[in-house]
């Protein structure tokens, strides 16, 4: 972060200086945390549901930071600290942001959608890497402390920012829509996830629409033009279409499946023919590609950077990474989350293995409301319709996976706790053995994973 002044940062968050003085230093950090405080920083007290940041306002103080937001009155102001009292601390980090966003003339791209924001955003920050340097979400630090937080973390080095924004509710896209203001609005595609507090797909394509509402009217829309929904939408902006269908004017064609090896394509557009080696296994990885083609050509890049930076896609985290273990273990490493459309195209990726065995372990699936035991059966029918050998289900929801690969044929076992399945586990891995291990993120998955490699 470029230094702000406490009188830049009070006109942006509508503050009073309860304790005004001269020469107080401008900050050049914001943080939430008060175990991790930057020296000099300004402490931004966070209220969440079990913690209330105000109750360690005098933590962060200690360990280091110059001042503090406050939304209530500390009893007493340490002389040597700045104090700026606003209505509320959320939505003053929000203007905070904003503020200092508006400091770079660069392009941002928001990304939204129900599936894949992060596989996108990390394929887009890898096109335009290879030629701009660009800002990106970390991780999946997606939501109205993640995206300002990112936000503050622009400098004068960066020529480009790629800004992911999540939602489980109305008025969530729109609210970070607010502070990232794109150039170039994105939407990977509307699923079923979140469907719980949407109530329905048409309520997800609502919600998700709100990235517009914040577009530049000299803005590019870039939507997966194979979403019989995001087809519905007929916007005031320019709008690319990425995918396979015809009206699409990024065209994804020749796709080749590698397996864990990844995928090749070639995608179409107006502009030029690209032939894409994208090391990240699964179909879906084609839209990221082409949305980053749309995207690339908008921003300037030449073919070339455009070819040479998908190639350069890594996976953040654990979505559908590849471990290879001893003999011919293979793992792959999906836990990051889960909902019905990662899921199948999980299980696709993991019924394409070279193996001689597949295995698959299935947790359960967040956030899926009324349809949460019919979604979890349909995964385990599919998981036995797709030739895997085994499937785990794990988890009380997972119950309805063991049914529905029971049904279908599959051979199949259930636990109630990861910690109960992990023997049977490290018994199934056996040598020529593919595993697949997924499930959302609350079931922390990615202890099943550290425990297969320790074994192997
Ligand atoms: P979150 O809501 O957690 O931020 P996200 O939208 O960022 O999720 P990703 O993390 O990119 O989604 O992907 C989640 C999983 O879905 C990964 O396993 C990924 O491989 C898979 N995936 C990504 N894009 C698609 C797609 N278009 N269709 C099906 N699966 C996909
Ligand atoms: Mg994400």
């Amino acid at each position: 972060m470029q230094p702000m002044t406490i009188p830049e940062i009070i006109s942006a968050v509508d503050g009073t200086w309860l304790n005004p003085r001269k020469g107080a230093a401008p900050v050049t950090a914001v943080c939430t945390d008060s175990r991790k405080i930057a020296p000099g920083c300004l402490f931004l007290p966070w209220v969440g549901e079990r913690f209330d940041g105000h109750d360690f306002i005098d933590r962060a103080l200690d360990a280091g930071a110059a001042g503090c937001l406050c939304a209530r009155r500390p009893e007493l102001l340490r002389p040597d600290k700045f104090y700026i009292q606003v209505a509320d601390t959320r939505l003053a980090l929000r203007a905070l942001a904003s503020a200092y966003r508006d400091r770079f003339a660069i392009p941002f791209v928001q990304v939204t959608g129900s599936v894949g924001k992060t596989t996108t955003k990390e394929m887009l920050a890898a096109v335009l890497g290879a030629k701009l340097r660009v800002l990106k979400t970390p991780e999946n630090f997606n939501n109205d402390i993640g995206t300002p937080l990112t936000l503050l973390g622009l400098g004068p080095e960066h020529q480009a920012a790629v800004i992911e924004t999540g939602m489980n509710h109305f008025g969530e896209i729109r609210y970070l829509g607010e502070m990232v203001r794109p150039d170039i609005a994105v939407i990977s595609n509307i699923g079923d996830a979140h469907i719980e507090h949407l109530g329905s797909r048409e309520g997800i394509l609502k919600a998700k629409s709100e990235i517009f509402e914040n577009l530049k009217p000299e803005g590019l829309a870039v939507l997966n033009g194979d979403d019989a929904l995001l087809n519905t939408l007929d916007l005031p902006f320019r709008t690319v279409r990425c995918g396979r269908s015809e009206h699409c004017a990024v065209r994804v064609m020749d796709m080749a499946d590698h397996g864990v090896a990844g995928i090749t394509c070639t995608v179409v557009s107006p502009r030029d023919t690209y032939h894409l080696t994208i090391p990240a296994p699964g179909e879906h990885m084609a839209y990221s590609a082409a949305i980053a083609v749309a995207v690339g050509e908008e921003l300037g890049l030449s073919t070339e950077e455009i070819t040479r930076g998908a190639a350069s896609y890594e996976p953040a985290g654990s979505r559908m990474r590849v471990l290879r273990l001893r003999d011919g273990r293979l793992v792959l490493d999906d836990c990051y989350n889960a909902n019905p459309q990662s899921v199948t195209a999980a299980l696709e990726i993991l019924a394409k293995t070279e193996c001689g065995r597949k295995v698959a372990v299935l947790g359960d699936m967040g956030e899926l409301g009324d349809l949460t035991d019919q979604a979890h059966y349909n995964m385990g029918a599919l998981a036995a319709m797709l030739g895997i050998d085994e499937v785990v289900a794990i988890g009380a929801k997972a119950e309805k996976i063991a049914d529905g690969a029971a049904q279908s044929g599959g051979s199949v076992t259930h636990f109630a706790t990861k910690e109960e399945a992990v023997h049977e586990l490290t018994d199934q891995l056996g040598t020529d053995t593919a595993m697949l291990v997924k499930a959302s993120h609350a079931m922390h998955f990615g202890w099943i994973v550290e425990q297969l490699k320790q074994a192997y």
